[in-house]
């Protein structure tokens, strides 16, 4: 059997909680006419081909833009949800996962700490207990996995390690992602951007993640302004926990409308770079900024 092939990470969103342009704001970034510089809110696909041969879809969080991110990026499977935390602008898009159940006739793994899915079963009762809905409506169709730091999860051919970071001093979780072999230990060889960390809304490390960073090819870190902030990380601070990771390449992400992508990428060490929406990083495939436009 071979592993996970055609693996690539596309980016849906990498601003911050209000998005970029904010409402009401004409500030140079909110008025920029680069299309990086337009950032729906943080989440990410992994599209891949399984070790079966079937195209899968994970994705990272499930944010309120997720209905113009699928339009964007095509996207027409969703195989499962990772999600981080239950801040709204990670989870406020699961009304939207309904169009996938129609698609693929089946339901939907929300993949979350088990304090999450509470919090999801809370927001959302329509869609967790559809026998109370007054009328039959069309909700999601889903089922909870719980996670736990350090207990790796395996789907489709891939090892999901959950990581442990701070968030101010909420405890929320990252991902380490990497190609497995059938006994499930992570495959020597890994394709593309692998073995990737997606890291946001984090503003420490604990000790016990730290070994989990390990050997990355791409890193991905929040990074929210240039300002420090009770929960986020500063440039300066992410630039310093990015050069201690040590990954080939890192992208940064959860950017606010202080960051010009242009004028952060001139700052930034060799290696590093801010992401942009519709970024792809994926085996042989490369994408522009503007070719997925921003509308
Ligand atoms: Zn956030
Ligand atoms: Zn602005
Ligand atoms: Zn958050």
């Amino acid at each position: 059997m071979s592993g996970v092939r055609d693996f690539r990470l596309e980016f849906l969103g990498t601003g911050t909680s209000a998005g970029v342009p904010c409402i009401g704001c004409s500030c140079s970034t909110c008025s920029s006419t680069d299309p990086r510089d337009t950032r729906l809110r943080c989440g990410a696909a992994m599209r891949f081909v399984d070790p079966d041969g079937c195209p899968r879809t994970l994705l990272i969080d499930i944010p309120p833009d997720h209905r113009q991110q699928a339009l964007r990026h095509g996207l027409d499977r969703c195989d499962g949800i990772l999600v981080t935390h239950a801040h709204v602008d990670h989870i406020f898009g699961l009304d939207e996962v309904r169009r996938y159940n129609t698609l693929m006739k089946a339901p939907i793994g929300i993949h979350a700490e088990p304090e999450v899915l509470e919090c999801l079963h809370r927001i959302y009762p329509h869609i967790y207990a559809p026998h109370r809905n007054v009328n039959t409506s069309y909700v999601a169709d889903l089922y909870d996995v719980a996670l736990h730091p350090g207990r790796a999860l395996h789907l489709f051919g891939l090892r999901i390690q959950p990581l442990r970071f701070l968030h101010g001093r909420l405890p929320i979780l990252g991902f380490r992602v990497e190609a497995a072999l059938p006994d499930g230990r992570p495959a020597p060889e890994q394709p593309g951007p692998l073995p990737l960390a997606w890291c946001t809304d984090v503003s420490g490390i604990p000790p016990e993640t730290w070994s989990e960073l390990d050997g990355l090819t791409t890193l991905v870190l929040d990074l929210l302004r240039d300002r420090a902030h009770a929960t986020h990380l500063t440039t300066e601070q992410a630039v310093d926990l990015a050069g201690r990771i040590g990954a080939t390449r890192t992208r940064f992400i959860h950017m606010s409308h202080e960051l010009r992508h242009a004028d952060l990428l001139s700052r930034l060490p060799e290696g590093m770079e801010p992401a942009w929406d519709g970024l792809v990083l994926g085996e042989e495939f490369s994408s522009e900024p503007g070719a997925i436009r921003a509308d």
